[in-house]
């Protein structure tokens, strides 16, 4: 409630400093919060294009003292070069993910989740894995500019990344084909490649990232997997969003090097899937035990495959995958 309160005294306080450039500061009981808005949104025309598509944001990190860079570079996936520190964000970036020119986001591919973002088996996971078939159409996201687009020695094969006018890039990793050429501008929804298992990866299925100036942030607090949509139309960026300590890279290996170290790990758990995939198409009257049974599974098995709870009520007619 609490936050629900704050977050309408935001937008009422917002609407008071658009066109004046001014910074918002709310005080709250955990102390006082600058607030950035980034409602004026000035995005650079292609004429003079120098990798920056949205210039309130650069402005916002600029003004800070930050001084995190975030050059346009085709050929390094981390264009800062490790430069930028997460903890110094000491204040909030108010992000709109959606606004009213780039309003239209898309699934990136028809699978469900396999693995989520955070540390497994005490490496951290920068990112979440969608399970597909190889040559399913992986869509961008959001509208922006392809940065990269070419094969990856660290880890992710074909990758594609994408920098977007709300100020994330997207990171999509393993295309057995690629579709799209650096400099090249997408809509949501455009196709960007074809799914594949190339790169660190053991079997078919998208590794996605979100990034803001190179250091990720868990996909899950900006899009909802089950419904498939953005969970809200702003994002605060703070400090919190990412894990302490961390670096462009999320690496835990400080190997020096440049910026394409191998970092990206996928999960061993990958490694013991070579069968091929069952589903089960749910019936009236069907138990999760009852299916685990039939199948020669156990419902731990079949939740861990289909992103669900043992407690997940299941629509009649829905293909679950049991293998
Ligand atoms: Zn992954």
């Amino acid at each position: 409630m609490l936050k629900k309160i704050l977050f309408f005294t935001l937008i009422l306080s917002c609407q008071f400093v658009i066109g004046q450039q001014a910074i918002d500061t709310v005080e709250t009981s955990k102390g006082k919060i600058v607030f950035f808005s980034n409602r004026t949104w000035q995005f650079l025309k292609d004429k003079s294009f120098d990798g920056i598509l949205n210039r309130r944001i650069h402005e916002i990190v600029k003004r800070d003292s930050l001084n995190f860079k975030q050059p346009w570079d085709n050929e390094v996936c981390y264009s800062s070069l490790r430069h930028n520190d997460m903890s110094r964000l000491k204040d909030t970036i108010w992000l709109c993910v959606l606004e009213e020119e780039h309003n239209k986001f898309h699934f990136p591919v028809d699978g469900i989740v396999t693995s989520r973002y955070g540390f497994r088996h005490g490496r951290h996971h920068s990112g979440i894995d969608v399970d597909l078939d190889v040559g399913d159409t992986v869509r961008s996201l959001w509208s922006g500019k392809v940065r990269y687009a070419k094969y990856n020695d660290g880890g992710f094969g074909n990758l594609v990344i994408v920098r977007h006018y709300n100020g994330l890039e997207t990171f999509y990793a393993h295309f057995s084909k690629i579709l799209v050429s650096p400099d090249q501008d997408v809509k949501a929804g455009d196709v960007l490649g074809l799914g594949g298992n190339t790169g660190r990866s053991y079997g078919a299925h998208l590794h996605l990232e979100i990034r803001f100036f190179d250091a990720s942030i868990n996909p899950e607090e900006i899009i909802d997997f089950t419904k498939r949509e953005c969970k809200d139309e702003n994002l605060f960026i703070h400090k919190g969003l990412f894990r302490p300590g961390a670096k462009p890279t999320d690496t835990i290996d400080e190997t020096e090097g440049g910026a394409e170290i191998a970092e990206h790990i996928e999960a061993p758990v990958r490694q013991v899937r070579q069968e091929r995939k069952k589903y089960y198409k749910v019936r009236s009257g069907d138990t999760l035990s009852e299916i685990a049974d039939r199948n020669q599974t156990t419902i731990s098995k079949i939740c861990q495959l289909n992103g669900i709870r043992p407690t997940t009520t299941i629509q009649i007619g829905k293909s679950i995958r049991v293998h």
